[in-house]
């Protein structure tokens, strides 16, 4: 498989101008934009390579929910893929059982599913084995399915500007794919100088991107990287 790379941009930019014209910077083969909600249709207007991603959504397809977007409305707006179960998410209250209804919804609308899994710092500290302890525990009542892809995004990594050493990224993408045997994606603090890193090992299938992916020219620089890998 090739590798994939997918931005992630979180609450950035503010103004839809300055996104679609970030978007436009980014439109690159084999990449996945996941720009904030209000903003996805103007930036699949714009799209002619990447593929468009939403960065939550809701586990219902319609109804009462105020201020939820259900997976049937991503759908008919384009998008492809839908990141489940962020660190950021969980911080602001999910649970793992909320996020297994999202995937299922997801997947049964057909979408793309990318779940967010990783261990938090006081779990690292205690070591490997203990990392994928946490991490089975996240991935517990997952299935397989065709349409799903892992992110391995250790929390102490995500916008803090240190990263995963990617030997141990590696072994934890190899557990993963033991247990459930899909494309896995290393996420945290990944830019044009640490990404080869990664990439260039082979289990590891491609990367979610978060503030490196706000700067157009660094993002192309890591679409370069993985495509000579
Ligand atoms: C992310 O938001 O998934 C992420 C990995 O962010 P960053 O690259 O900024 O650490």
């Amino acid at each position: 498989m090739k590798k994939l790379l997918i931005a992630n941009w979180k609450m950035n930019p503010v103004f839809e101008k300055d996104a679609v014209k970030l978007a436009q910077g980014s439109d690159i083969k084999n990449t996945v934009i996941a720009p904030p909600f209000l903003f996805l249709k103007s930036i699949k207007s714009v799209l002619k390579n990447a593929t468009l991603c939403a960065q939550d959504v809701f586990y219902e397809e319609q109804g009462a929910y105020t201020g939820e977007v259900s997976p049937l409305m991503l759908k008919k707006l384009g998008v492809k893929y839908v990141l489940v179960g962020h660190s950021e998410r969980r911080h602001l209250g999910e649970s793992d059982g909320m996020i297994l209804k999202k995937m299922r919804t997801t997947l049964d609308a057909g979408l793309k599913v990318v779940l967010c899994v990783g261990e938090p710092l006081s779990v690292r500290k205690k070591g490997d084995i203990e990392v994928k302890k946490y991490i089975k525990n996240q991935l517990r009542g997952v299935s397989y399915s065709k349409s799903l892809i892992v992110a391995y995004e250790p929390i102490w990594a995500i916008g803090t500007g240190r990263y995963a050493n990617p030997e141990d990224a590696l072994s934890v993408v190899q557990y993963i794919k033991s247990i459930i045997s899909v494309p896995v994606l290393y996420g945290g603090s990944t830019n044009s100088q640490n990404a080869k890193g990664f990439l260039e090992k082979k289990e590891i299938d491609g990367l979610l991107i978060g503030r490196t992916s706000l700067n157009a020219k660094e993002f192309e620089k890591i679409a370069k990287i993985a495509e000579e890998i």
